[in-house]
């Protein structure tokens, strides 16, 4: 059961300190209305996410897409940058989809480090590479990964770590809170409002806006979370619809009718462009620049 960083933080006092001073965060919102924590540095201990992720042996699984050109200009890094800072010190297991497998870069693993390359069709616009992932990922997680793992982040590809990305995140379901929309009033937020959408919410509906390039859980979680999108998705196609972000926008109707149980703040997945903001601390992945021309038909 997951609580609010404030709970969290009497509990870390009272029990766990060990001489670690966290400082918490009055400058940022930490508790969603629902009372689940928003995770920012500083309001967490990750030491004790550690200690409790390593008790329960768990083995976290990462996802992540490498189709078309993105594979050859991103996957590198990736997955480098996730060997340096991605769980580090847990088990876990790679899952990379592609149409190319042989193309996969061969990465240094740590050890109790696996990875794992999965063949799949290539659609031919990318936002049908994107939309697909939800049917994917939830087929995969009915097969080997599910088996595999207790909890699993699904992340985009073009994105590198550049910090700890470590157990604190994990909850049964863990949505991110998107870099250029956590601080826009919920009226601009682009969610899809075309009423005839699987995807729509109404003026009045939306939490935050959630970036689709994560988002994680348990298995259970994620597989009702993809068997919902993937839904969405094919209703809009069979009407005819696309959403305006498409997978993204299905993953917010999502999170508006299921709630979260963990968010993370922006500094989980940052856009440099976006400059310096004073509660932007201790960024853990960061965008790569939008080079579309580059990697997109
Ligand atoms: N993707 C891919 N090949 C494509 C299109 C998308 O591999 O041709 C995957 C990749 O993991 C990418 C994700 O789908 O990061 C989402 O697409 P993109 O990052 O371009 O969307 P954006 O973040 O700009 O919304
Ligand atoms: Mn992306």
């Amino acid at each position: 059961m997951d609580v609010c960083p404030s709970a969290t933080m009497a509990l870390l006092k009272d029990n766990f300190t060990g001489g670690l001073q966290l400082g918490n965060r009055p400058d940022v919102l930490t508790c969603t209305s629902w009372k689940a924590p928003i995770i920012w540095h500083g309001t967490f201990n990750p030491d004790v996410a550690q200690q409790k992720a390593r008790q329960q042996n768990l083995t976290i699984g990462l996802t992540v897409f490498a189709i078309g050109r993105y594979l050859g200009k991103y996957l590198e890094r990736f997955l480098e940058s996730a060997e340096r800072h991605f769980m580090v010190g847990q088990r876990v297991v790679y899952y990379v989809f592609t149409e190319q497998p042989d193309a996969v870069p061969h990465v240094a693993l740590g050890p109790h480090r696996q990875l794992r390359v999965e063949f799949v069709a290539r659609e031919q616009r990318w936002q049908d590479v994107s939309m697909a992932r939800m049917h994917t990922l939830h087929q995969a997680l009915g097969r080997r990964l599910g088996r595999e793992t207790q909890f699993v982040l699904c992340m985009d590809v073009d994105q590198h770590f550049i910090g700890p990305f470590g157990p604190e995140v994990l909850a049964e379901s863990v949505a991110q809170l998107h870099a250029w929309h956590y601080h826009w009033p919920r009226w601009l937020l682009p969610f899809e409002r075309d009423a005839r959408s699987a995807a729509a919410l109404a003026p009045h509906e939306g939490d935050f806006y959630y970036h689709a390039a994560v988002f994680g859980g348990s298995v259970a979680a994620l597989r009702r979370l993809t068997a919902h999108c993937a839904l969405g998705l094919r209703q809009d196609r069979a009407r005819g619809l696309e959403a305006l972000w498409h997978d993204e926008s299905h993953l917010n109707k999502f999170f508006w009718l299921h709630k979260p149980a963990k968010v993370l703040s922006p500094e989980f997945c940052w856009s440099p462009d976006i400059g310096r903001r004073a509660e932007i601390r201790h960024p853990r992945l960061l965008w790569a620049p939008k080079e579309y021309a580059e990697v997109r038909d």
